[in-house]
């Protein structure tokens, strides 16, 4: 059975969310089929089909970032209790083949720490879609030790990545991450870039008090070397004390900074249900020296969340099934496996669970208060960001 435990409810200045209460019409109770027949796609209450699983490989991390650990680090989990590479492959076997999934994002923790990455890579890049089509894998890492797997993860079939990197200033980088590691960051993609993962993505958190200094220069570099920027909104996924509502950079604040240095944007939207929206940049020429055109996302989960049309599941690195980032309740999908269920007993819990699925995060908890906000018990790198 799901647990479910109660949260701090911080204010957030969230309107979108705003009227995205349950109402009685809402009953939470999976209909019939999802019972006794056949298990075919994941679908929620309001709608929503999940076309994109987030697979978390493990929840170690050799960074500390400060939005997302404390400096000390977390209890890691005791190795038995992570999902092996026969139990991640089965989840994305039947997420790909029978439920509807296209896209799987590995992800962590780091999931490079994992020394079977390539095994799991290749599991899953051997699936093909309902439609036939090959599975679109992906990485989110926060590229050490990238540069001497690259090749190896391109040949057991992974297709893109997504690299952290805050600052391109070895101080501020390690004020961030709390390691002295940039150098071999920058090692991690260009090598992804030379073995032809594609696309190349940048996410950097948008943290208030810095995001002058870094945005632009970020940026420039990120244009001349074809990688693709995203600013993400901080969210409150990491140690409790460094998230303060009245902190979060929001998106207009983001694209005010950019455009301060100099950047001329224009909107593009936000393509495929992704969840970046994304601005054209015009080519030019500034502080931080010359840049062809290209584009930046900005990922807007506290200021504008996308939550409507969210086409994603989780799995933590134990197994657990998240319909959401910020849910309050997980889904034991580990012990049904180990205990010998049937690929079709899992789908229907799975199926059955994404039914749940709370319209909005946060929004549908009984104790919830209209423009409240709750923190999942899990933070960022245990639930797999
Ligand atoms: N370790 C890998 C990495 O850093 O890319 C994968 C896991 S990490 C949890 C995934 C993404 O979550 C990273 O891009 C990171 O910047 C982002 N992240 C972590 N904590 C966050 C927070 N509190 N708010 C917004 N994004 C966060
Ligand atoms: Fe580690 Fe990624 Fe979290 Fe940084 S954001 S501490 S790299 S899991």
């Amino acid at each position: 059975m799901p647990t479910l435990s109660r949260r701090t409810v911080v204010d957030l200045p969230t309107p979108a969310l705003r009227g995205a209460r349950r109402g009685p019409q809402d009953a939470p109770q999976a209909p019939e089929a999802l019972a006794t027949g056949p298990i075919t796609r994941l679908v929620d209450r309001h709608g929503r089909t999940v076309r994109d699983l987030r697979l978390s490989v493990t929840d170690r991390c050799n960074l500390r970032c400060t939005y997302c650990m404390p400096a000390q680090g977390l209890q890691w989990l005791p190795t038995p209790d992570l999902l092996t590479v026969a139990e991640l492959a089965r989840l994305a076997r039947l997420a790909v083949e029978h439920l509807g999934v296209e896209r799987v994002r590995l992800t962590g923790g780091e999931p490079l720490l994992r020394r079977d990455l390539e095994e799991v890579v290749a599991a899953v890049a051997g699936l093909r879609t309902r439609s036939g089509a090959p599975v679109d894998v992906g990485l989110t890492t926060n590229g050490l030790g990238l540069d001497k797997r690259a090749a190896g993860l391109r040949e057991a079939g992974l297709g893109r990545v997504n690299i952290s990197l805050d600052s391109l200033d070895p101080v501020e980088y390690a004020a961030v991450t709390r390691r002295d590691r940039l150098d071999d960051v920058l090692r991690g993609i260009a090598a992804a870039q030379e073995v032809g993962l594609s696309p190349v993505k940048v996410n950097a958190v948008a943290v208030a008090g810095a995001l002058e200094e870094r945005a632009p220069r970020l940026l420039a570099q990120c244009l001349r070397s074809g990688w693709q920027l995203r600013f993400i909104e901080h969210m409150p996924l990491g140690p409790r004390e460094t998230w303060r509502p009245q902190e979060v950079v929001g998106r207009d604040e983001v694209l005010r900074v950019l455009e301060q240095a100099g950047f001329e944007l224009a909107a593009i939207g936000r393509p495929d249900r992704r969840p970046a929206t994304l601005w054209r940049v015009a080519a030019g020429e500034g502080a931080y020296g010359a840049y062809p055109g290209g584009s930046v996302g900005i990922i807007s989960s506290v200021t504008a969340p996308f939550c409507s049309d969210c086409d994603r599941t989780r799995v933590t690195a134990d197994g657990r099934l998240m319909t959401c980032l910020f849910s309050s309740q997980e889904t034991d999908l580990r012990a049904p496996m180990r205990q010998g269920a049937s690929d079709e007993e899992i789908m229907r819990i799975w199926a059955q669970t994404t039914w749940g699925k709370p319209l909005a995060h946060g929004t549908d908890e009984p104790w919830h208060t209209p423009d409240g906000f709750e923190r999942p018990s899990r933070t960022m790198s245990a639930i797999g960001g």
